[in-house]
């Protein structure tokens, strides 16, 4: 079976890792391997910034990281047994931001980006390369080789202007209300090489509880992602429980956007055309949304046992939606 995921950050390679599981597999890198599962990644390149001369992928590293066992579990991002000497001294020097959390292992990862970027490779062939270390059992591939960053209209004691997602998230703790979020770049790129073949190929599309504005709202921008996917049974986990999102600010993100934060106006606004089923928690049951299944239950992704079940589960519903009850 071949599935894509469209994902982010934390909450993507979490639901990755419970997939993997769920589908006993963990070498599918691609379609020469003799598995009979695929997975193929979107990852979300509209956090990516650039910083002391260096590219940051935060997603992309993060999908890496936690499906190759390098990450920080506590965290969920960033290398595990990481020290942090290089930032000091940077900070020392005076560089700024201060605000990144850069460490020393994972300057590594960016000196080898830097280097290839450097040598004229595109994003694509770089996450290639560095997966080539971390073996994640995933295609992961970038939504565009081409810059599209995320930016937002803030407005503080300096006067309204727009800064860059990881700025208003990271520094400001998306505490200064956003009056708008922007792709900048999204209109003029072109989905990464392979992507929309993998869409085209996938069996079903499988949407993890990622943040909907700026991780998967960002990948969506990308002009022929979305189209590409509407044609496929997709189903989502929804990333809001209760009326709040369970770890990080995406309220935040949906406010500026002018949507309620819910787990049935998430699923209204992805819209009934791209999907088709729509995971909620038990919290949440009873949600309805016109023109798509939902069903509830148990969404937490507290440990492997509860996350590979919520992952079953989005399996289970797209194979039943597609109208083929087996595997
Ligand atoms: P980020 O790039 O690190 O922000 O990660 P994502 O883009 O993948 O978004 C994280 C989203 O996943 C947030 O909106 C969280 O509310 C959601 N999330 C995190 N943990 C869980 C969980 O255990 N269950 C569910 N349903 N959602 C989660
Ligand atoms: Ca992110």
């Amino acid at each position: 079976m071949r599935i894509v995921v469209p994902a982010g950050g934390i909450g993507g390679a979490r639901f990755l890792r419970g997939l993997k599981a769920a589908l006993g597999t963990d070498a599918s890198t691609g379609p020469d391997q003799a598995t009979d599962h695929q997975i193929t990644v979107i990852g979300n390149t509209g956090d990516d910034i650039t910083l002391f001369g260096l590219r940051i992928c935060p997603d992309l590293d993060t999908v890496m990281y936690t499906l190759g066992g390098g990450i920080n579990e506590e965290q969920g991002w960033g290398r595990a047994d990481e020290t942090f000497t290089v930032k000091e001294e940077l900070a020392a020097y005076g560089m700024k931001p201060t605000w990144f959390g850069l460490g020393d292992r994972d300057t590594a990862t960016h000196i080898v980006r830097a280097q290839m970027i450097a040598a004229g490779y595109p994003l694509s062939a770089i996450t290639e390369a560095l997966c080539d270390r971390w073996r994640p059992g995933v295609r992961l591939l970038p939504m565009t080789d081409d810059q599209v960053e995320t930016h937002v209209v803030i407005e503080d004691e300096r006067g309204r202007r727009a800064v860059h997602f990881q700025e208003w998230w990271i520094e400001h703790r998306a505490a200064l209300p956003a009056e708008r979020i922007i792709s900048v770049g999204a209109e003029d790129s072109r989905p990464a090489p392979g992507v929309i073949e993998a869409v085209k190929e996938a069996d079903l599309v499988l949407l993890p509880p990622s943040n909907p504005v700026v991780s998967v709202g960002s990948i969506l921008n990308v002009p022929g992602i979305r189209d590409a996917l509407v044609d496929k049974t997709v189903v989502g986990v929804s990333p809001i429980i209760g009326g709040a999102p369970v770890r990080g600010m995406a309220d935040a993100c949906l406010t500026a956007i002018g949507v309620e934060t819910s787990a049935g106006a998430v699923a209204a606004h992805l819209g009934s055309d791209l999907l088709d089923g729509w995971l909620v928690d038990e919290a949440d049951a009873g949600t309805e949304v016109e023109g798509i299944e939902v069903r509830s239950r148990p969404l937490y992704m507290s440990d492997p046992e509860s996350t590979e079940a919520i992952a079953r589960a989005a399996l289970d519903l797209a194979l039943e939606l597609r109208g083929d009850g087996g595997r």
